[in-house]
């Protein structure tokens, strides 16, 4: 197979040279570099280069160019690849094109003109999108094949495992064509065993749950010491901060997800407004960063265990598992977010996973090409979610109970949404009914207003509404709201239960739950923004009242 490709495209011969000199000084050994010095040649080469089977890693193009602008060239190379990773060039005076340019061809990055040192402004660019183009990249003939049927429960839950567990796999649904079901021969694979996770080697697993498939793939479920300074249920943004921080700081540090690494933000196509990202983050990218830095700095990661349940022993806390020994840690915290609640429509709970997902529109997408999907929810996460489906479905209907999304969603998103065609905006609306024959393939729509229903066709129902905290698996020493977010701080002070509970001489830390020792971070604290970067900014402050807590006990 040929070397992945690096495009630039620029009309002024000078720049190109430069450009091309650049990258092949550092990136020769693993990329082939080609350049072009107009639009149309290059999305002619890009086209070429489809045709051949090659694999085009990243566009870098000039953004002022006679016939077609840069942003432009990057909008239609995407289509055509549409993983490439996708750079601007632009002198300084066109940063409000390359701000448009990021919005309208969700470009990756803007570079300023001149980038003199390569190794400072160039490089460091480079290979940060180079190393997200490689975890999403899969070769056509390589890696991890997962084939079953497109409205198969089990199906839903191995994709979204290997999705949000940031492992690249190739989707195979068996109605979708003769080669399938040859492979699938060829391999031994009867139906009745399906889904199959086909692997490079030849070894099939037949109809796995996704923790057989986490140990095949060589991911250590068990804990490794007998104790910890600080062990982290759920790994979602705020867990995943802790654990960068309690690693750094010296604790021995373990996080555990019953899911994957990420949480709900692992999920959104594209968080626009944490710091730090100008043109935004796919969920799953800042997810893969966090976790690769909690790993280096020397924090045991675990995923997917669920822990059931935490008994107090003095000033151990011992938590349980689903499956396998228990641990004993000093402190905890619990960082197990939110999850949506089951949509109450008649039709909804037989269809789950088969047609009907919760907040799952990242990993189904691909699946729903040219059909009709219907999303659920208000929302910030409904409106990505239904952004995203709309790069794929040729019809998004946007259900809300309301007249319109102003009160609920961010502007940017309603922005976006205005602009998109073939997202449709269904105000006064409820979901009353979804039926189908093994998948999804009607939903009856009712009136708010008047009650009148409507029955529609429709290929599947994405859920982002009444979302409750992960919270019944603490014991009830740990207090909580009514609705059963997590109390801390002041908030336990304020609980009629307090004196009863809390036997210590101080008060409890800011972050600090009932027990004295076990913290809660993120949305599952009552009082939580749910933000990542509130999230992230708890998760981070813990380790500090970990400390603390350590010294005086
Ligand atoms: C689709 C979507 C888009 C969003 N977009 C944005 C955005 O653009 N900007 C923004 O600021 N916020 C956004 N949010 C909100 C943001 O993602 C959340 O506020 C944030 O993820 C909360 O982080 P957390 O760590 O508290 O919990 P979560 O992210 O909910 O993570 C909790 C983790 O705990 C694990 N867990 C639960 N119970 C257990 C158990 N018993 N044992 C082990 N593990 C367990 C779960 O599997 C999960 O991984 C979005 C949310 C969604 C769903």
């Amino acid at each position: 197979m040929n070397k992945p490709v690096l495009l630039v495209v620029d009309d002024d011969p000078q720049v190109l040279a430069a450009v091309r000199r650049d990258l092949r000084t550092k990136y020769r050994e693993s990329y082939t570099v080609m350049s072009a010095g107009s639009g149309p040649e290059a999305l002619a080469a890009a086209r070429e280069l489809k045709s051949r089977g090659d694999s085009l890693a990243m566009v870098i193009s000039d953004q002022r160019m006679p016939g077609m602008l840069g942003n432009e060239v990057l909008a239609k190379a995407r289509e055509v690849y549409p993983l490439a990773r996708r750079v601007l060039l632009t002198a300084y005076s066109d940063i409000e094109a390359a701000v448009r340019a990021i919005n309208e061809a969700h470009v990756d990055h803007y570079l300023s003109k001149p980038w003199d040192p390569p190794e400072e402004c160039l490089f460091p660019v480079i290979d940060d999108l180079l190393e997200e183009w490689q975890a999403e990249y899969l070769p056509e003939a390589k890696g991890l094949r997962l084939v079953g049927h497109q409205w198969s429960p089990r199906s839903h839950a191995i994709k979204d495992f290997l999705a949000s567990s940031l492992i690249p796999y190739r989707w195979l649904d068996i109605s979708r064509g003769p080669d399938v079901r040859a492979l699938l021969d060829a391999s031994g694979v009867g139906d009745h065993e399906l889904p199959a996770l086909l692997f490079e080697d030849g070894s099939v697993l037949r109809n796995p749950e996704p923790r057989q498939v986490a140990e095949r793939l060589g991911k250590s479920l068990s804990a490794k010491l007998d104790v910890y300074d600080l062990v982290i249920v759920g790994a979602g943004p705020a867990g995943l901060a802790a654990a960068v921080y309690g690693a750094s700081e010296g604790l021995k540090t373990l996080m555990l997800d019953r899911h994957a690494p990420g949480g709900q933000a692992g999920t959104s196509s594209k968080i626009e407004n944490y710091l730090g990202f100008p043109q935004g983050v796919p969920g799953s990218d800042l997810a893969r960063r966090a976790l690769a830095q909690a790993q280096r700095l020397g924090a045991e990661v675990l995923a997917p265990v669920e822990v059931t349940g935490v008994a107090i022993e003095g000033g151990y806390k011992r938590l349980k598992f689903a499956d396998g020994h228990p641990v004993v840690t000093k402190t905890m915290l619990v960082a197990t977010g939110m999850i949506y609640r089951e949509h109450p429509a008649r039709g909804v709970a037989e269809h789950a996973g088969g047609g009907v997902y919760y907040g799952a529109a990242t990993t189904e997408a691909p699946a729903f090409r040219d059909r009709r999907v219907i999303v659920v929810g208000g929302g910030n996460s409904a409106g990505q979610g239904a952004l995203h489906l709309a790069r794929y479905a040729k019809d998004v209907q946007l259900v809300v109970r309301r007249e319109h999304l102003q009160s609920t969603m961010s502007h940017y998103l309603i922005d976006q949404i205005d602009k998109t065609p073939n997202i449709h905006l269904r105000p006064w609306t409820e979901i009353r009914q979804v039926e189908g024959d093994g998948r999804v393939e009607r939903v009856t729509f009712e009136s708010v207003k008047d009650g009148g229903c409507q029955v529609e066709e429709a290929d599947a129902l994405f859920v982002f509404i009444g979302t409750r905290p992960h919270s019944d698996w603490l014991p009830p020493e740990v207090l909580r709201d009514a609705k059963g977010f997590v109390l801390t701080g002041r908030d336990v002070i304020a609980a009629e239960a307090y004196k009863r509970l809390w036997k210590e001489s101080r008060e409890p830390a800011p972050l600090e739950t009932s027990v004295p020792g076990i913290f809660a971070a993120g949305d599952v604290r009552a009082g939580a923004m749910n933000r990542v970067a509130s999230a992230v900014g708890e998760g981070s402050m813990v380790v500090r009242l970990v400390h603390e807590y350590l010294g005086v006990t």
